[in-house]
C-alpha cells in the first residue's frame, strides 16, 4: 500500500518511519508485541478535543510507547475521519500536541486512500472540493493529481456563478487565472474535506455534475456527467463545544437532497458516488498496509508479513460508534469505544446500533486495557508450552 503513495513527502515520511521504527525494535524489550499486536487511534474525540489535546491522550500514547508494567512498545496508526492538511502537517501538530512522536507513514486521514484514484485522473480535469483555501488542491497535487481546479477558480472565472459571495482574492486560486472553464469538461468531482462554503459548494458540484460533458455553462441534461467521490460521510463530529457539531456528511445529505429536488419529476436516479473514510473499508485496508509496513521495518527482512498479518490483533480506539465502532468492528479488528466525545452513553451501556468490544471511560483506560488484555494472553500461551 505504501508503494502507492505519490508524493515526495510520503517517501520522506516512509524513511523517517524506518528510522524511528529501527530505534523501537533497538528499545524494545521483546519483539513479538510490536509483531502480533497494533492499534489505531481516532483522534479527535478521543486523543483531542479541537484544539484541545486530552492529557489521556498524552498518557496513553506514552504507555505504547513503553512506558507500561511489561515495557512494551506496541505500534500504533492514528485513523482520522479529519482532512483538509497533509499527512506530514498533520503528524507534526499531533506530534507537538500530545508529545510523542508520530510519522506521516502512521496517518490516515479520511482521504489519504483517495490518491488510489490518481492511477486513474492523476492526468485528468478535477474538482476538489472542501478545505480553507487551495490546501486541498495542494494536498491532491501531491498524491498525483497534475490538473487541479476548485470551486473557488469557478466563482473567480464567473462571480454570478455564486452571487452570493465575492470573488475570492488571487492568494484564493490554485490554478492560474485566465482559465475558460466552458471549454474544460471535468472527468471527476472529489471532495476531500469539509465544505467551508455549502451553499457554493452545492451550487458548484451540481452544476458540474449534471451538465452536459460535465462542463459548466452547458445545459443541464437528464444524467449525471462524472463520477462523484467524498471522504467522510460522519453527520457530525466532537469538537470544544459542548454538543456534536456538523460534519462532512451533513454536506452529503444536503448534496443528495439538491439533486433530488433540483431533478424531481425528470425521472433522473439518485446521486451515485463512491465513499472513502471509516466505516468503509478502503481506510482499514490501507491503515493496515501501513501497519505491515512499520511490523517489517521492526522485524527486518525475517519477517513473513503474510504470516504475521494472520496473528496480528489490531484494536481500535474511537468515539463514535456508527465510524469508528462499525468500520472496526466490519474488518475484524477489535473495537474499543471511549465515552470523551461523540459517545457519551452512561457508564455501562454501550451504543446499541454498533456496541463495540468494550467501552471505557477514555483513551488511557483503552490502552491500559489493551496492554493489560495482551498480557493476559502472552502468559496464556506461555503457559501452554
Ligand atoms: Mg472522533
Amino acid at each position: 500500500m505504501l508503494g502507492a503513495l505519490r508524493s515526495p513527502a510520503g517517501r520522506t515520511a516512509i524513511l523517517t518511519s524506518q528510522v524511528s521504527c529501527r530505534r523501537l525494535l533497538q528499545t524494545s524489550t521483546g519483539g513479538d508485541w510490536q509483531l502480533q499486536t497494533a492499534v489505531a487511534f481516532d483522534i479527535d474525540g478521543v486523543l483531542v478535543k479541537g484544539k484541545q489535546a486530552l492529557d489521556a491522550g498524552r498518557r496513553a500514547l506514552s504507555i505504547l510507547s513503553g512506558n507500561n508494567a511489561h515495557g512494551k512498545r506496541i505500534p500504533f496508526v492514528l485513523l482520522t475521519n479529519g482532512g483538509g492538511v497533509s499527512e506530514a502537517a498533520k503528524a507534526q501538530d499531533i506530534s507537538q500536541r500530545l508529545g510523542t512522536p508520530i510519522s506521516a507513514s502512521q496517518i490516515v486521514l479520511a482521504h489519504s486512500p483517495m490518491q488510489s484514484l490518481a492511477r486513474q485522473y492523476g492526468s485528468q480535469h478535477v474538482l476538489v472540493v472542501g478545505g480553507i483555501k487551495n490546501r486541498c488542491a495542494e494536498i491532491a497535487r501531491t498524491y498525483g493529481f497534475t490538473n487541479v481546479s476548485t470551486p473557488n477558480d469557478l466563482v473567480a472565472w464567473r462571480p454570478s456563478m455564486w452571487p452570493f459571495m465575492r470573488p475570492p482574492p488571487l492568494d484564493h486560486l490554485s490554478q492560474a487565472p485566465g482559465r475558460d472553464f466552458s471549454e474544460h469538461p471535468f472527468a471527476a468531482v472529489m471532495v476531500f474535506h469539509d465544505s467551508f462554503d455549502f451553499g457554493r459548494d452545492l451550487q458548484v458540484v451540481t452544476d458540474v455534475l449534471r451538465s452536459e460533458n460535465a462542463t459548466v455553462g452547458r445545459p443541464f441534461v437528464g444524467r449525471q456527467t462524472a463520477p462523484l467521490f467524498m471522504s467522510n460521510e460522519d453527520l457530525v463530529f466532537s469538537n470544544e463545544y459542548p454538543r456534536p457539531r456538523f460534519g462532512q456528511g451533513a454536506y452529503h445529505v444536503c448534496l443528495r437532497a439538491m439533486w433530488q429536488a433540483l431533478n424531481a419529476g425528470t425521472g433522473m436516479p439518485e446521486l451515485e458516488y463512491s465513499l472513502f473514510g471509516k466505516p468503509h473499508a478502503v481506510q482499514y485496508r490501507y491503515a493496515e498496509g501501513l501497519l505491515d509496513q512499520i511490523a517489517a521495518n521492526v522485524g527486518g527482512p525475517a519477517v513473513d508479513v503474510a504470516e504475521m498479518r494472520r496473528g496480528r490483533r489490531i484494536y481500535a480506539i474511537g468515539d463514535n460508534p456508527a465510524a469508528d465502532i462499525k468500520g472496526a468492528n466490519a474488518a475484524g479488528w477489535t473495537s474499543v469505544l471511549v465515552r470523551t466525545g461523540v459517545f457519551n452513553g452512561p457508564p455501562g451501556s454501550n451504543d446499541a446500533s454498533n456496541p463495540a468490544a468494550v467501552v471505557v471511560d477514555h483513551v488511557e483506560d483503552a490502552v491500559n486495557w489493551i496492554v493489560d488484555t495482551e498480557a493476559r494472553r502472552l502468559a496464556e500461551t506461555q503457559s501452554l508450552h
